[in-house]
């Protein structure tokens, strides 16, 4: 066809197909659209395209191609990123993907880790982001070609010819379409032939309404279910729009008029469209088109550098016409998916191209203020902005600087900023004390804009050119225009009288000024790298300032003050009494670019081109120090009616993400003042400023205690005001760490403020660094210096790793360090001496040694020495000799001598240093001896000293006071020495003289010491007996565990006649008749109880809860808990019911009375405050009154039960005759009576009368043994075992009631083997007491419940049981062996059997029937062993194996193997019996099971009463057991279920976890919500027990659980961990324990950084390894079923965790 006409005929072709095939129905992307579009349009264009068959042609194209060495990777939400913190990025935004950080050199550097927000692509390969280290191996360059080549140089013209036409066709057409507002018609040539009446009611997205409101309106205006509009409002929230109506017009306008009316009342209404089919169907093909163009450009450099040139070609209408310039300026108006599509566009083509990323950047720039314009005004997040794509040009330093002096970009962003703030006050300042809230919101938006300039200013210029010198001041100037509207704003004036009545807003100035910190110090950097520069932005500031200011002198009266023989002239201002303002950017800056001037000697230099006799130093300092004096007056209370708004201000002031620009400077400012002035006429100046010249100049002020009494308050605020004025002056004098003002490198500032948060305490890592400041790198410098003064010391399971201050570190320490709080001086104060004491030195903190000042600040030091201070110095000394006058402070004195001896530490730097330096003029000591001025003849300060050394009330006082007195005397020795010899001495140290020092002293300090202790001491063992006889019944059973008389030493001697102990069986060890005797106490009445069988009822508190920790089967379904019959265990162990307990024993009726208060309170709170508490009422839960454990029910203490040694037993077979006799008589009883009742006829038909045996009476009730209190709760725990385990309705009469009992016991039992065989513990003697406790009370009740169940449904449980160890004909649904689990089996059957034995008069013995069960269940399990271990084979060849085994033909070693396999397999049963018979029946364990080791089998098997031999109980009783083989022959369909599990069952651990962080985020990364088609997770979280990724906290993944709505973790707790989960939240690196619908809490996740941290939040970024402690400990807590206790305490420690909603996580 023919060229010219083909833009015309394409239009065609899409305007007869696209809406055949989109849009044709309710559902906007039904999957035949994908299907069909390749085929009718895109595949024709490519054919066009490639000239033949595309995916030959596609494919050359792709082998042609020399891609470039860009990664340009683009992330994923959530996708992990990696910055290097060397310095080898050019600026922080700099990151790489994973494969390329894997593949870099900056894996062995120090790096940090984020998780990317999605949008951004990787900087591997771009040369000008990398000062080292660009490339990963992957896109290392080929040296041989030539990377700069063209790439269309591949191509021939024909194809370059072709892809140009359809690139500008098809984009043309995607970029109308998208930017199409019509909602009714279509662009010329795209008309439909056919046009029918099918309308979109088109929802769009919008920030202002909330998820609960758009599902509300939507259900009531489109009529869908909940479901259908919670989908509808996922999809808005994430493609921006959604058709909600699929009809004709009158339909979709009526649902769009019931959206609108609804969502209008409070906000704007929702923005709703009714579409025509034809043009939504357009605008998806036009979002389809997009993408494919994506796809096409990634088979060449060539065909995307054709679509870059298509894009940015000028359309007809001139300037910013390209297509691109198009979309751009339509960002705003175009919904969210359409957006991303095109960004995503862009960064695959224009960014991704040298050439077109500069023509890209300078289309953007010129755009830049209309698109900003835009942004403000919408209202989307600015990752859904074009405007976020500034940070890929303005970071890239060349783009930069080209952009700054070809398109000014510097001044336009900071006039567009400005233009957005037009809220001003009538000076032209910001007026942000009133903002509303539109403003508010405007504002937030406004500053992206600060974020933008930043990453121009990011890479300082290494060259400056004639050009960018221009620009740059240019901007400088406009900045310098924004600083100016902010000097001096928001003001504040002392409210005296009455409270302020509104706070006033002070957040938003606070936030410009943090978010202008770091552009303010980049600017200051930026000058100071050239001259020119530098000199000329010191020009512009000053004039800046100076402009602001020059009438600072308006309508205030010029004084003149005079003192010690001084004089100045100054103003009468009152920072009590005027407006004062915290905000002085440009003072500010001009403190740090004259700074500048002393750091880069430009001041020495160039004198003469800088404006320095134009300085006013009067007017420098005087905004500074009253910003400075209202800190003071805060302080002092003066401002308590101005309320908290001020209070915050000050603290932000000093906070160190803003003083680094506030306060610092200020302090600077002050500093280069004083330096030019006389240090007399400074400090009276400032005495005048803080208000308190008054006090000072008066001829008699050493006399103050005499004349100024009126008012307390008053001389409380002087004190507190002179306190700080004292700290000021010490701040300007010793504050030299700041490079160009003191002689110091910028590491030996950040040195300094880490040795002063260490000097407070040792710290973590991540304090320090939020201790520190943090540069435009978000890097403090730390790591570079932090090793020099301080010692890591790594955490152990719990805590953090401490950085601990070298002790050598220490003498740099500065009681007055100026970033020091009140608090934290005298924490460090504190600690300080206590070290010092600690050492046996001396506890005086004397000022330390500073660098020098630089020369533009040397003068400083002259204040020290000048008359004023010295004056005030006296007077303040002379006031401390009255002991009581309250007109000075310990405070102001301690700063005084700090001051003093700052002066000697100067003088001796002075002097030391004489010898290369000979201008010195400072005799401190000369002046300080010399008496004071006026009046004539008072003492000198010396003299002062000398005085106030003996005064008895200044005590802690006095060790610096001889300090300075000593100092004094060396120095003077120093300077005569010097005098004589002329050269100095450098051993002669302060340090070492001091050392030597007052033995008295000392001994007078560690007699205190004595003293103290020994009253602590008796402190302590006061507190004990408190404690003792508040828990009398703990102290109770540890002594009964020492006292020689009672069970420990039973243990070791027992009664019964031989020596070996027996657990089990007629020969089994029994208490004797008196002891056993247990006492206990109540914790709640304190009242001793003994534990009888009549007596009162002892519970303890305790917990039920169904676990699945031992589950060998996770994906079994959860049985129905109406029909399930919980008789037999299967041996998957896939749900259990735990009992554990804290141990503390109650009264039941003290335990009632307390439960019962706890219900009414909770229920009156609930009615007041409808908070949820840690616990659940309702449901039974209360907090141990004791130790604030959860627990939900309670069980009863029982004591053991007497049996007695009887006469001979049958054996085995005769036992087992009787037993079968009593079993078949019983059987028909039942069912006699059964029949009876169901319906009186006496119909015998196959039930045959069976006589009973002798001595069993089947009328017989027995009488039941227990007191009516102990009855009462054997119910109460039997039916909240029932209630808990089955997750059903409380009902005592159920059947099932005593078998859930029986079961709690075993699995408990066999829980706590597992756990003693995990931690590797002996099997006894390693439990703490509470499980002991719990263990025996739970076994005893299992023996006693039956009494208060019905008795033939005991029976009949027991004859189940029994029957499937012994087959029974007559009893049904008995379970093939290999579906029990033996443990559960022998428990249960010797817990049902009293309900048989009490029948049973003939003298057998309960114990022989006990040891016999054990023998049956064991030889059971053996068989059950044997068929698991060996499937397939029968089962008689592997026991011949056995016997010929035993038999001494050891040639057989496989039967010796399987010999070893069941043995092994059968171990944890028998501990797990050991345990049982040893609560059930009190015998003392043999020694041997009390260490880990060897002779364990022996020990078991003996304590049981069992042959080391199991096989011998086989052959013993041959014909016996054949049954039970026999049995399992039946069944051996059953190999193939079971075969998946072999004996031992190995316990259940967490899953494996990668050692490194980022596998974790990166695999979390590519997980989707499995229910929203492919959509990335927002909450990806990982089930630790069963390692599935889960969807959390997310809309898409709610389902219904017993009618509530609950989150994908609540729904998975249910099926995998029965109601109990343990999960990871990836993207929080956060370990997430739920329990319940309503209960969870967060812990510390097992990840730690190198600096023994965890990153809760992921905010740090420090690379993060497993740690396998704390991952143990998690599972410890698992195993040992407490993760519900730990969640129980979490809450109750934070009330804040009870209230958030866990079920929807
Ligand atoms: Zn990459
Ligand atoms: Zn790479
Ligand atoms: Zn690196
Ligand atoms: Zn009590
Ligand atoms: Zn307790
Ligand atoms: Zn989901
Ligand atoms: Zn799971």
């Amino acid at each position: 066809c023919e060229i010219s006409n083909l833009p015309k005929e394409v239009y065609q072709h899409l305007a007869c197909y696209v809406p055949k095939i989109y849009c044709l129905g309710p559902n906007l992307n039904p999957q035949n659209e994908d299907l069909l579009a390749p085929l009718l349009l895109q595949s024709p264009l490519e054919w066009y395209l490639c000239g033949e068959e595309p995916s030959v042609g596609l494919a050359k194209l792709e082998q042609n191609n020399q891609p470039s060495q860009l990664c340009g990777h683009v992330f994923k939400v959530g996708e992990p990123t990696y910055s290097c913190r060397y310095s080898c990025a050019a600026d922080p935004t700099c990151v790489l993907c994973m494969q390329c950080f894997l593949g870099s050199v900056h894996k062995e550097h120090r790096y940090r880790m984020t998780t990317s927000g999605g949008g951004g692509f990787c900087d591997c390969g771009d040369t000008e982001a990398w000062k080292k280290g660009p490339y990963c191996q992957k896109h290392e360059p080929n040296i041989s070609d030539s990377s700069q080549k063209d790439p269309l140089a591949n191509l021939s013209d024909e194809m370059i010819a072709r892809t140009y036409n359809v690139f500008s066709i098809i984009l043309k057409y995607a970029v109308d379409m998208l930017t199409w507002e019509k909602e009714d018609e279509l662009p010329e040539g795209l008309e439909p032939p056919a046009r029918g009446d099918t309308y979109y009611c088109m929802l769009f997205n919008d920030e202002v309404h909330t998820y609960e409101q758009v599902i509300y309106t939507l259900q009531k205006a489109v009529n869908c279910t909940q479901k259908e509009a919670v989908s509808f409002a996922t999809t808005v929230d994430r493609d921006g729009r959604k058709s909600v109506r699929f009809g004709d017009f009158q339909f979709c306008e009526q649902a769009k008029s019931v959206i609108v009316r609804n969502t209008s009342r409070q906000t704007k209404p929702l923005r709703v469209q009714v579409m025509h089919s034809s043009v939504v169907a357009h605008q998806c093909f036009a979002l389809k088109a997009l993408t494919w163009l994506g796809q096409i450009i990634r088979y060449s450099d060539a065909l995307r550098r054709i679509l870059c040139q298509v894009g940015l070609q000028r359309g007809p209408e001139g300037e910013n016409s390209s297509l691109v310039d198009t979309l751009m300026l339509c960002d705003s108006k175009m919904w969210k998916g359409a957006r991303n599509v095109y960004h995503q566009l862009f960064m695959s083509s224009l960014l991704m191209d040298t050439k077109y990323k500069k023509l890209f950047a300078i289309q953007f720039a010129k755009n830049y203020e209309r698109l900003q314009s835009d942004y403000v005004k919408d209202d989307h997040d600015r990752e859904f902005s074009v405007t976020d794509l500034s940070v890929q040009m303005f970071t890239v330093p060349s783009l930069a600087r080209m952009l700054i002096t070809e398109e000014n970009l510097m001044t336009t962003i900071i006039r567009t900023f400005m233009d957005h703030l037009r809220h001003r006050d009538l000076h032209g300042h910001f007026q942000f004390e009133r903002y509303t809230a539109q403003q508010a919101f405007k504002f937030r938006r406004v500053q992206s804009l600060i974020g933008d300039l930043k990453y121009v200013l990011i890479s300082r210029p290494t060259e400056w050119t004639d050009q960018l010198r221009e620009k740059y001041l240019e901007g400088f100037s406009a900045f310098l225009e924004l600083l100016k509207c902010m000097q001096g704003m928001d003001p504040v004036v002392r409210q005296v009288g009455q409270h302020i009545e509104m706070e006033p807003e002070w957040e938003a100035a606070f936030t410009l000024q943090m978010k202008l910190t770091h552009i303010i110090s980049m600017m200051q950097e930026w000058c100071s790298s050239d001259e020119r520069v530098l000199i000329e932005a010191y020009k512009k500031c000053l004039s800046a300032l100076t402009h602001c200011h020059s009438g600072f002198t308006d309508g205030e009266q010029p004084i003149t003050l005079s003192m010690c023989g001084h004089s100045v002239d100054t103003i009468r201002y009152c920072v009590s009494q005027e407006k004062v303002s915290i905000h002085l950017p440009l003072s500010r800056l001009l403190a740090g670019l004259h700074a500048l001037l002393s750091k880069t000697e430009v001041a020495y230099r160039f004198p003469e081109l800088l404006p320095l006799s134009e300085l006013s130093p009067p007017m420098l300092i005087e905004h500074p120090l009253r910003c400075l004096v209202l800190c003071a007056q805060v302080h002092a209370g003066m401002w308590r009616r101005n309320g908290f708004s001020l209070v915050n201000q000050i603290y932000y002031y000093h906070n160190v993400k803003c003083r680094v620009e506030m306060f610092d400077k200020d302090l600077s400012m002050l500093q280069a003042g004083a330096s030019m002035m006389d240090p007399n006429h400074f400090l009276m100046i400032m005495l005048s400023r803080f208000e308190l010249y008054h006090i000072f100049s008066s001829a008699d002020c050493r006399k103050r205690y005499n004349r100024e009494n009126a008012n307390k308050d008053v001389v409380q605020q002087n004190n507190t005001l002179i306190e700080e004025m004292l700290h000021l002056v010490i701040m300007i004098v010793g504050e030299r760490y700041t490079a160009g003002v003191g002689q110091v490198e910028c590491f030996d500032e950040i040195r300094r403020e880490i040795v002063h948060q260490l000097c407070i305490r040792p710290m973590a890592h991540s304090e320090l660094v939020k201790a520190l400041p943090e540069n435009e790198n978000k890097e403090t410098g730390m790591e570079r210096v932090i090793d020099s003064v301080a010692l890591f010391k790594k955490p152990g399971v719990t805590g953090k790793g401490l950085y601990k201050l070298r002790p050598e570190s220490a003498k740099m320490f500065n009681l007055y360090f100026h970033h020091y709080s009140r608090a934290d001086q005298s924490k460090a104060e504190e600690a300080q001496r206590k070290i010092k004491r600690q050492n046996g030195e001396d506890s005086v903190l004397p000022p330390p040694v500073l660098p020098r000042f630089c020369p533009l600040f040397a003068s400083l030091v002259n204040i020290l020495q000048c008359d004023v201070l010295l004056g005030i110095l006296g007077a303040v000394l002379q006031w401390a000799m009255e002991p009581s006058g309250g007109h000075w402070s310990e405070s102001m004195l301690q700063r005084v001598l700090h001051l003093i001896g700052m002066g000697l530490v100067e003088e001796q730097q002075h002097l030391l240093s004489s010898a290369e330096d000979n201008d010195t003029n400072f005799n401190f000591t000369l002046k300080i001896s010399r008496p004071g001025e006026a009046p004539a003849n008072t003492p000198s300060i010396l003299a002062l000293l000398e005085t106030l050394q003996n005064a008895p009330h200044l005590e802690v006082h006095k060790d610096m006071i001889r300090w300075i007195l000593k100092v004094k005397l060396i120095q003077i020795s120093l300077q005569s020495h010097l005098d004589s010899s002329g050269h100095s001495q450098e051993e002669v140290s302060i340090g070492s003289t001091v050392r030597d020092k007052d033995k008295a002293e000392r001994k007078r300090k560690a007699e205190m010491a004595r003293l103290r202790r020994e009253k602590i001491m008796a402190q302590m063992s006061e507190m004990q007996r408190h404690f003792i006889n508040e828990n009398k019944e703990l102290f109770q059973q540890s002594l009964e565990e020492l006292d020689p008389s009672t069970s420990s030493t039973l243990e070791h001697s027992p009664s019964s006649c031989d020596s070996t102990l027996f657990c089990v069986g007629p020969r089994r060890w029994r208490a004797g008749g008196s002891d056993r005797r247990q006492v206990v106490t109540c914790i709640l009445c304190q009242e001793e109880q003994e534990i009888r069988i009549d007596g009162k009822a002892m519970v303890l508190a305790a917990f039920v809860q169904r676990s699945t920790v031992m589950s060998k089967n996770r994906k079994r379904p959860p049985h129905n808990p109406d029909k399930y019959d919980p008789l037999f265990m299967h041996p998957d162990l896939s749900f259990g019911t735990h009992t554990g307990s804290c141990g503390h024993i109650m009264h039941s009726h003290c335990w009632q009375r307390y439960f019962e208060a706890v219900q009414a309170k909770e229920q009156r709170r609930q009615q007041r405050l409808r908070v949820h508490t840690s616990y659940d009422v309702e449901n039974g839960e209360f907090l141990c009154p004791l130790c604030e454990c959860l627990s939900n029910t309670v069980i009863p203490l029982l004591p053991l039960t007497k049996t007695s040694c009887s006469s001979e037993q049958p054996d085995l077979s005769q036992w087992l005759n009787i037993t079968s006799l009593q079993m078949k008589a019983l059987l028909s009883a039942h069912r006699k009576a059964k029949a009876a009742d169901a319906d009186g006829v006496d119909d015998m038909d196959g039930v045959n009368d069976c006589p009973p045996p002798d001595g069993f009476k089947l009328d017989y009730t027995p009488k039941n043994p227990y007191s009516s209190t102990i009855k009462e709760m054997l119910t109460t725990f039997g039916t909240a075992t029932y209630k808990v385990g089955l997750k059903v309705h409380p009902n005592e009469q159920d059947p099932r009631v005593p078998i859930m009992c029986w079961g709690s016991c075993a699995y408990t039992i066999q829980s706590i083997e597992r756990l003693l065989v995990d931690e590797e513990k002996p099997l006894f003697g390693s439990l703490p007491c509470r499980q002991d406790d719990c263990l025996s009370s739970l076994t005893r009740f299992g023996s006693a419940c039956w009494t208060v169940s019905s008795h033939a449904t005991v029976q009949n449980h027991f004859i189940r049981l029994l029957a499937a160890l012994v087959p029974d004909p007559r009893v049904e649904n008995t379970p093939c062996i290999l579906d029990i689990d033996m443990f559960h089996l022998l428990v249960s059957l010797v817990l049902s059997h009293p309900a048989v034995f009490s029948l049973d008069s003939s003298g057998l013995s309960a114990d022989t029937a006990q040891l016999y069960f054990l023998h049956l269940v064991t030889v059971a399990h053996i068989v059950q062993i044997l068929l698991s271990s060996v499937p397939g084979e029968s089962l008689i060849l592997p026991l011949h194996k056995l016997h010929v085994c035993f038999s001494g033909l050891r040639e057989v070693d496989s039967g010796w193997h399987l010999w070893c396999c069941v043995k092994a397999g059968i171990l944890p049963y028998l501990r797990a019996a050991a345990l049982f018979f040893h609560y059930l029946n009190g015998a003392p364990a043999p020694p041997e099971l009390h260490t880990l080791g060897v002779g364990e089998w022996e020990a078991l098997c003996g304590y049981l009463c069992l042959p080391s031999n199991l096989l011998q109980l086989f052959y013993n009783n041959r014909e016996l057991m054949e049954p039970v083989v026999h049995c399992s022959r039946s069944s051996s369909v059953h190999y193939s279920t079971i075969s998946y599990f072999r004996f031992p069952r190995e316990s259940n651990h967490l899953i494996e976890l990668p050692g490194d962080y980022s596998a974790l985020i990166n695999q979390a990364s590519s997980f989707t919500c499995p229910k929203s088609g492919g959509d990335k997770s927002r909450a990806p979280t990982l089930c630790l027990v069963c390692g599935a990724m889960l969807c959390s906290q997310s809309y898409c993944c709610q389902s219904e659980l017993e009618g509530v709505d609950v989150g994908a973790c609540t729904a998975h707790t249910f099926a995998c961990g029965a109601g109990v989960g343990i999960f990871l939240r990836v993207r929080e690196s956060q370990v997430l324990f739920l329990a319940g619908k309503t209960k969870g809490c967060f812990y510390a996740p097992p990840y730690l950084d190198d600096y023994g941290e965890t990153d809760q939040g992921l905010r740090r970024g420090n690379p993060l390894h497993l740690c396998q402690e704390r991952y143990r400990k998690i599972q410890k807590l698992w195993r040992q079923h407490s993760i519900t206790e730990e969640i129980g305490h979490a809450q109750e420690a934070n009330q804040t965790l009870v209230g958030i909603d866990w079920q929807h996580l």
